[in-house]
């Protein structure tokens, strides 16, 4: 074993945060001994490791390693990797950080914030923010308070499942399946959706005015998001990307949205299915097929007394007036098609 005598323990070790991911831990430690991580790991007899594969499984061997270098048990390194999490959710963990706490010391960074349902900071109790721009900050504060419910709801349903801890039914992937389904045709930005702008500028905008944006479940779950997001970021990737790849605030809304299915799952599904066209209502049915059948059946009782009621009313509305065309009753059906969005029972 030529290596040993490479393994005396440093000098100096620097403590560790809590809850800091072995990543951040030795970036410190090299950047205290003035080398690159790659440099520090090679000192540790670990040069041909990857330090993102040791800090999502830290093998035996390698663990007696760097303990030996660090002075420390292999059991107080391999708690500042991700272990826990289970392989289907290791397309969840960030590299770096996702999202950042103002008041944490920038150099350290986190387990929690690596992960995309993190939206708070444990240490300072306080919300987590975008590494540029505006995002939650979209959302009025009081709207927040109250979408923050559903997301801590979803987002504790979110950590158990990368734990493999989560038994619920649907299950997370269908859930996010389901948010991910385009529930219409994609179209181009909606008036409101649009910025103000003089006609030339209009002209000049030409492509972004009319580029076909799709659209998904989630903006009926989440309707709150829907009227803040960024029309050309309103679309997120489908299933699990989504939320891998999200931004914070469309991470946000999927949680809120995880929240809201897995509380009330009857309800917000014929309430998309409500909304959506006849292409969007098949692709939505096809996704709707992993689900257990006794809950679809449910779903398609409460999407028949949601038509049900609903053409009652517009028949009510043409008797008393007369001369309104038809065609201007399904034109009204599809402008308030969001306000189905239940409550949360
Ligand atoms: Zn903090």
């Amino acid at each position: 074993m030529r290596a040993a005598p490479a393994l005396r323990m440093l000098p100096v070790v620097l403590k560790r945060e809590p809850d800091e991911r072995l990543s951040s831990w030795l970036g410190r430690l090299a950047r205290f001994y003035g080398m690159s991580t790659e440099a520090f790991l090679e000192c540790c007899g670990l040069s041909h490791s990857d330090i993102n594969d040791l800090e999502w499984r830290l093998g035996g061997g390698e663990g007696a390693l760097l303990a030996a270098r660090v002075g420390m048990a292999v059991e107080e390194l391999r708690a500042m990797t991700f272990a826990e999490i289970a392989p289907h959710a290791r397309l969840m963990v960030a590299r770096g950080r996702r999202y950042v706490c103002p008041l944490c010391r920038g150099g350290t960074q986190h387990k929690a914030t690596a992960l995309p349902w993190s939206f708070w900071c444990r240490e300072h109790a306080i919300r987590l923010a975008a590494r540029s721009g505006r995002e939650l900050e979209r959302l009025p504060e009081t709207q927040l308070v109250m979408l923050d419910l559903n997301a801590r709801a979803g987002a504790v349903r979110l950590a158990n499942w990368a734990r493999g801890r989560d038994e619920g039914l649907p299950s997370i992937p269908q859930l996010l399946d389901f948010l991910t389904t385009r529930h219409r045709r994609s179209s181009p930005p909606s008036l409101a959706e649009q910025p103000r702008l003089s006609l030339e500028a209009r002209r000049a905008n030409h492509d972004f005015l009319t580029r076909p944006i799709a659209r998904q479940a989630l903006l009926v779950v989440v309707p709150e998001y829907d009227r803040v997001a960024p029309v050309l970021a309103k679309p997120v990737r489908a299933g699990l990307f989504s939320l891998a790849q999200g931004s914070l605030l469309q991470n946000y809304a999927l949680a809120v949205g995880v929240g809201r299915l897995s509380a009330d799952p009857v309800g917000y599904s014929a309430a998309v299915l409500m909304a959506s066209d006849e292409e969007g209502e098949e692709r939505l049915r096809e996704t709707l097929r992993a689900w257990p059948l006794a809950l679809r059946r449910r779903i398609y009782a409460r999407l028949g007394r949601l038509r049900g009621a609903h053409s009652g009313s517009s028949l009510g509305v043409e008797r008393n007036r007369p001369g309104r065309k038809r065609r201007q009753s399904q034109k009204f059906r599809f402008s308030r098609s969001h306000n189905y969005a239940p409550r949360i029972s």
